[in-house]
């Protein structure tokens, strides 16, 4: 039940639905101990209120718990009632100016409840449904129980002036319509307002996603690891060591050569769930070029950084044959950063450390600690 309270609540615009439940289901609340009075008050002498009132009351509780613990049927039980309430204030109505001695009395029997109730569906209308279909189904609806009472009052009296009644009722229900519309309008305009800046939210994480990630691993890429880098240079002290580790896939060419460049790219999302394994939390895993990974390692200083990269080194080719039954090594640099070095420094040395692993015959780790010169 949570999952589908949560379901219709998606979005902006159905939480504006979902006030609209709120406030109709405190209404009813509220409206209930009224209809209750009512009843106590005007049963034993009003035939309408003492069969009428407990299956409106009965009928209005049931609403209130499908409004508020069962949003995703409360468009339809609103309409429904709607429907129901509709035809019953026209019976009312009827039934009331018929049951009247005189015209007078008849126009008095019909206030306060019956002309009120016809606001409130209205109201009810506009709230669960589409503006337009209020505006018809409302604009409709009032010019039948206008006509329906002003013919009802005129067959009771032929008074001109109680129908003239009636027809101003009518004119004031066309008002509330009118103002109903007005306030609908606006509060789809502030909904779809309110959903474009959510779209336009969502897009642009997505963009900020697209723009940092590298498409074929998922892990960071080349800009996200050099802002990153900036802004580790920053933070780098004794007690805050940075380390960079860089490495390259040893003859790689030759796997896409022999065995293709599908099982190839195949090789390189390995590596990067792998390297992701066996990285931390803070560290950041980036690919920025072909079979080039770098990873910066904030807080670990570099002897640690040194065997993070040697456990790496001897995981990859056991983790790869086992993915892609293909043996595949890599040479390994690690450096620490200097304090506010910049990104292409470092990347520089640690990357000519990776060329001087791969000088002295791949598949090792050569490391430089320049705060320790
Ligand atoms: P070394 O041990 O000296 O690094 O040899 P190597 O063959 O790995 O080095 P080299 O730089 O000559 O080759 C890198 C290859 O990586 C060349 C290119 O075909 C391949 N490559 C680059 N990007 C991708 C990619 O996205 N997918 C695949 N499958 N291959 C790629
Ligand atoms: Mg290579
Ligand atoms: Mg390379």
């Amino acid at each position: 039940m949570g999952d589908r309270r949560r379901e219709v609540s998606l979005g902006r615009g159905e939480e504006l639905a979902g006030l609209a439940r709120r406030v109709v289901a405190l209404g009813i609340v509220v409206g209930a101990p009224v209809i209750a009075g009512t009843w106590i008050r005007d049963a034993p002498h009003d035939v309408w209120v003492r069969w009428g009132y407990p299956p409106l009351g009965a009928v209005l509780l049931l609403f209130a718990w499908i409004l508020l613990r069962r949003p995703a049927w409360s468009v339809a039980a609103a309409l429904t009632l709607l429907l129901g309430l509709d035809a019953g204030w026209i019976a009312v109505a009827l039934g009331r100016i018929a049951s009247a001695p005189d015209a007078v009395t008849a126009w008095a029997l019909l206030q306060p409840t019956p002309l009120l109730g016809v606001v409130v569906c209205l109201v009810v209308g506009f709230l669960f449904m589409r503006t337009r279909a209020a505006l018809v189904l409302g604009s409709a609806y009032g010019i039948l129980f206008t006509a329906l009472i002003a013919g009802a009052m005129w067959r009771r009296g032929g008074e001109a002036a109680d129908v003239w009644l009636a027809i101003r009722y009518g004119v004031y229900l066309g008002v509330i319509l009118v103002l109903l519309f007005v306030l609908s309008r606006a509060k789809e305009h502030v909904a779809s307002a309110v959903a474009d800046a959510a779209r336009a939210d969502a897009t642009a994480v997505r963009m900020r996603e697209m723009a940092y990630r590298d498409e074929l691993t998922g892990i960071a890429n080349r800009r996200r690891l050099l802002e990153e880098l900036g802004f580790q240079s920053e933070l780098v002290s004794p007690t805050h060591p940075v380390c960079v580790v860089f490495f390259d896939l040893d003859h790689f060419k030759d796997v896409n050569d022999t065995h293709g460049h599908d099982l190839g790219d195949q090789v390189l999302r390995v590596v990067a769930e792998v390297a992701g394994h066996i990285v931390r939390e803070n560290d950041l895993l980036a690919r920025i070029g072909g079979e080039e990974f770098v990873l910066v390692a904030p807080g670990t200083d570099h002897s640690r950084a040194v065997q993070l990269a040697e456990r790496l080194r001897q995981s990859l080719p056991r983790a790869m044959e086992q993915a892609v039954g293909v043996r595949i090594t890599a040479s390994f640099g690690v450096t620490s950063m200097r304090p506010n070095e910049s990104p292409a420094s470092v990347l520089r040395r640690v990357d000519e450390l990776m060329y001087q692993a791969k000088a002295e015959g791949r598949d090792r780790v050569t490391s430089a600690d320049p705060g320790a010169a």
